[in-house]
């Protein structure tokens, strides 16, 4: 067989034997998220140009050279968006929610595009967990997405991921700032990589995020922003500090951070780590005062922060994190002849309607391959409906697991099965507590 094309390069596709991982990871950042108080805003996955050049920044590798442009029908200027929070930002002003109450804390699961060298951790198209709080702009409002993004890796139990705040000012501060960082960079030019030297002229700060070991030895010794900050800025950044220490998450203070995107302010921090490679920035973020101004609202301040779904799930398993369990089929209905064909469509039908997995056969199998079929899709049970089954009305219940039979009536069946799977289900937990009565009244309570 040949196929007639690939996937792109850069992309990946999410097969049905691994999609459990992903729909975990992906739950879990909801239900933290909608704890925090953040609901789900969704935006189109393409925008005007205008809208990434204005709000990620012209000076950006993301604006330069990495996003997805093209031109529609209509002849406009189109990209795919290459991060969230320009669009989030866009309808947040576009549909007035400056109107409600404040803060507005949204999140977003999203997909995102960057024309970029695809490598591990390094895709071309990739997904982001990101969450914005627009109009909080206390330092509480910076620590609470950080701690956000800290509970979601408590959660999902991932282990020994730094976290490295730092603060890149106000406008104002940064300019002296800048001013002192192009007089350093200057005069060690010669040995600054091609796009540094680019980035001598257009956006010095960018340097210290270079990641070529000469540059970054380089950046190294270059001045810290942190000695520039004004008073307010230098205040803003002690209190987010004393909160993260409040709320008992480390950190360490590193002065090189100052993230790709053009529209931060003040705080600014990542998550790191170093067990899947050079590209171990699992998730990033800060706050970005300018923004919404920036994009034709009226001054307000915002923070937040995007993770990489890929990058995640790469750091979980790279350590081996446990995911739960994909549900499994509950039950299997084997049918021998026409009319059990059509009685097993129908159980099935009725199975499901209670919330269990019932699977029944589409193939047009004999008994032994459909027993076989039912043994490798994991399902607990198999039932075996033939002419005989039919005609009695009694069938048998096999487990799986060990092959014990229980003859159970075909005409209550679904009732039947139903106890049988709860009172499993109980056995796991913790039932000591409860006596036979108690137990019945469940029971009793699920098949009514
Ligand atoms: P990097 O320094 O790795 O290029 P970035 O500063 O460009 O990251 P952000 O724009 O802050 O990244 O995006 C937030 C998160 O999205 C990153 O921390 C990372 O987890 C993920 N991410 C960014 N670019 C990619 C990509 N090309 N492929 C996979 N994940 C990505
Ligand atoms: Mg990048």
């Amino acid at each position: 067989m040949a196929l007639i094309t690939n996937a792109i390069k850069g992309t990946l596709d999410l097969l049905p034997k691994e999609s459990y991982k992903t729909q975990y990871v992906e739950a879990a950042v909801r239900e933290i998220a909608e704890n925090y108080g953040f609901s789900e805003m969704r935006t189109p996955v393409f925008e005007h140009t205008e809208l990434f050049q204005r709000s990620v920044g012209e000076t950006t590798d993301v604006v330069q050279k990495e996003m997805y442009t093209f031109e529609d029908k209509g002849g406009r200027s189109i990209t795919l968006r290459p991060e969230g929070t320009a669009g989030a930002a866009r309808a947040f002003l576009e549909h007035g929610l400056f109107n409600d109450a404040l803060p507005q804390k949204i999140y977003y699961l999203t997909s995102c595009y960057r024309y970029e060298k695809p490598q591990a951790g390094r895709l071309r198209e990739f997904h982001q967990f990101g969450v914005e709080s627009f109009g909080a702009g206390t330092p509480a409002a910076d620590a609470e997405i950080i701690s956000l993004a800290h509970a979601v890796f408590r959660y999902l139990g991932v282990q020994n991921l730094q976290l490295e705040i730092n603060s890149i000012g106000c406008p104002e501060c940064r300019k002296h700032f800048q001013d002192a960082l192009k007089a350093y960079f200057t005069e060690r030019r010669e040995d600054l990589c091609d796009t540094c030297k680019s980035r001598l002229e257009r956006n010095p700060m960018r340097i210290l995020d270079c990641k070529s070991p000469v540059c970054s030895g380089i950046a190294a010794g270059a001045p810290k922003i942190l000695d520039y900050l004004c008073d307010d800025c230098r205040a803003h950044f002690d209190a987010v500090q004393q909160y993260l220490r409040a709320m008992d998450i480390e950190f360490t203070v590193n002065p090189t951070i100052v993230r790709g995107l053009d529209y931060y302010t003040r705080t600014v921090f990542e998550f790191v780590s170093n067990e899947i490679g050079a590209q171990g920035t699992v998730c990033g973020g800060g706050r970005y005062d300018g923004l919404l101004e920036e994009l034709g609202g009226k001054p307000m301040p915002a923070c937040g922060f995007g993770m990489g779904i890929e990058r995640l799930l790469l750091l979980m398993e790279a350590q081996g994190v446990p995911f739960p369990e994909p549900k499994k089929c509950d039950i299997y209905l084997v049918s021998m002849g026409e009319a059990a064909g059509l009685e097993a469509a129908a159980l099935a039908e009725a199975l499901r309607e209670e919330g269990l997995s019932a699977q029944f056969d589409t193939v047009g199998r004999g008994l032994k391959a459909q027993m076989k079929y039912a043994d490798k899709i994991g399902a607990s049970y198999t039932v075996v409906l033939g002419d005989a089954e039919l005609e009695n009305r009694r069938v048998n219940l096999k487990a799986m697991r060990d092959g014990t039979q229980t003859e159970l009536p075909l005409d209550d069946f679904v009732g039947a099965f139903q106890s049988i799977v709860l009172r499993e289900a109980l056995d796991v937990l913790d039932t000591s507590d409860l006596d036979e009565a108690d137990i019945s009244a469940i029971l009793g309570g699920v098949q009514n």
